[in-house]
């Protein structure tokens, strides 16, 4: 089990969620964040930080949403971490 990053997130980018995150879970996609389910420990301390309310645990993803589950696992494969917050994207 892990969290996920939804398309909720696409062209957000405000990183506040990978500041918090334990065990470098997150990559930087082109215009979105991805969680790498292996090293998830489902601590659930992005969850609240993440200002666009983009980030489930896999089990509460929307219906509409679910697709992002494997998309996370998928890309976080091929995308680099990303440990610091950075500037938001300029929109
Ligand atoms: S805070 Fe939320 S919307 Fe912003 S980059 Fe992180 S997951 Fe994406
Ligand atoms: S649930 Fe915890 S370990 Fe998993 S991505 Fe979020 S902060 Fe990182």
């Amino acid at each position: 089990m892990a969290f996920v990053v939804t398309s909720l997130c696409d062209g957000c980018k405000y990183t506040d969620c990978v500041t918090v995150c334990p065990c470098e879970c997150f990559h930087e996609g082109e215009t979105m964040l991805y969680i790498d389910p292996e090293p998830c420990i489902d601590c659930s301390a992005c969850e609240p930080e993440c200002p666009a309310e983009a980030i489930f645990h896999e089990d509460a993803v929307p219906q509409e949403l679910r697709d992002d589950i494997e998309l996370n696992a998928k890309m976080a494969a091929v995308t680099p971490l990303i440990l610091s917050k950075k500037p938001p994207l300029a929109d």
